[in-house]
């Protein structure tokens, strides 16, 4: 049966994810709100590790590197990425070995940064950490993992490297293609009926995946990713290019025309990982009224953009945000998150 999706169901995957996870209405923020009523998508709940998105991205790369026959996995990311965290549970879990560069992308980060959150859980998951001193040169990362996999290559090892830059196959937006057509399916049987969503947009593969498998299937709904890695200009060439590569990888034409790209770079400021205070108002705001824990580097944000979509809306509609997860994140930035004056 053609399901639209193309070559999906030929490529390597190994199970990570906890799915479906729930989709949840958000009764006491949308009694808030005259224009809105928030549905939440709980990625945070996909089950490895602390859960989050990346353990559906991962189900592809990791898939493709079993079916390489690799057993080290090489990965970089910021100093509290949740990828890298999440590539060294999913390594643990599948008996290969994990290093994982980290690299310098946040200023002015204090003790609890480097040694709590995802770093903590790395050194639990048992994972080799390298340190890469820039934050803003993705292909001089991915350069230093490819000398560490060729070093590892001499050492009789088996590496398979998760590149950082742009310009590869999109295996982590097929897990979001995925997702779109486990949310499809829930909408179908719900009857919850959406009018927009909200996600975080970073590497851009969870917006590339998850704009490129709606609208595959049909499904014309909005979808605003919400910038916090780079400004709202660089980010739409980003998500392009990811949606032109899924065509690609997948055999199809791009159902993705340019308008469906939206996104807003309003919740961006100071920088990654930087809290600014519309972000810490909206953390507070999903804990206080709905005991939904949002993380300063990438969901907060999202929220916050989920919140001024909201209040911008006239007629009363329906918004799922995505959770994309994250919350190990909360703790390494537990002194930021407390400081009275907001940045
Ligand atoms: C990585 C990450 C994102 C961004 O996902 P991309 O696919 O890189 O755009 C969003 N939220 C959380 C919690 C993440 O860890």
């Amino acid at each position: 049966m053609d399901d639209g999706l193309g070559r999906l169901a030929e490529l390597p995957r190994t199970f990570l994810a906890h799915t479906p996870t729930p989709i949840e209405h958000l009764p006491n923020l949308s009694a808030q709100l005259a224009g809105a009523s928030l549905y939440v998508k709980r990625d945070d709940c996909t089950g490895l590790a602390f859960g989050g998105n990346k353990a559906r991205q991962l189900e592809f790369y990791l898939g493709e590197a079993l079916s390489q026959n690799a057993d080290t996995i090489l990965i970089s990311g910021a100093v509290q990425s949740n990828f890298v965290r999440s590539a060294a549970a999913a390594a643990a879990r599948l008996g290969l070995a994990c290093h994982i560069q980290l690299e310098e992308r946040v200023p002015d980060a204090d003790a609890l940064y480097r040694s709590s959150g995802n770093v903590l859980l790395n050194h639990l998951l048992g994972a080799t950490l390298h340190s890469y001193s820039k934050g803003e040169d993705e292909f001089g990362a991915d350069q230093r993992l490819r000398d560490i996999a060729a070093d590892l290559t001499k050492d009789g090892r088996r590496p398979y490297v998760i590149p950082l830059a742009p310009g590869h196959p999109p295996l982590g937006a097929v897990g979001y293609v995925v997702a779109a057509r486990e949310i499809l399916a829930q909408l179908d049987t719900t009857n919850y009926s959406i009018d927009g969503m909200v996600v975080a947009s970073g590497s851009g593969h969870t917006h590339a995946g998850l704009l490129f498998g709606l609208r595959a299937m049909g499904a014309s709904v909005p979808v605003l990713g919400v910038c916090v890695r780079r400004g709202a200009s660089a980010q739409l060439d980003r998500v392009r290019a990811h949606c032109d590569e899924l065509a690609v990888l997948l055999g199809l034409q791009s159902p993705v025309k340019e308008a469906d790209i939206q996104v807003t770079d309003d919740h961006f400021a100071p920088g990654y990982g930087q809290l600014n205070a519309t972000t810490k108002t909206a953390i507070s705001l999903a804990a206080q009224y709905e005991a939904l824990l949002l993380d300063p580097v990438y969901t907060g944000k999202a929220f916050a953009g989920t919140l001024q979509l909201a209040r911008s809306l006239d007629d009363k509609q329906a918004l799922l945000f995505i959770h994309t997860g994250g919350t190990p994140g909360i703790f390494a930035y537990g002194s930021t998150l407390l400081e009275e004056k907001d940045q």
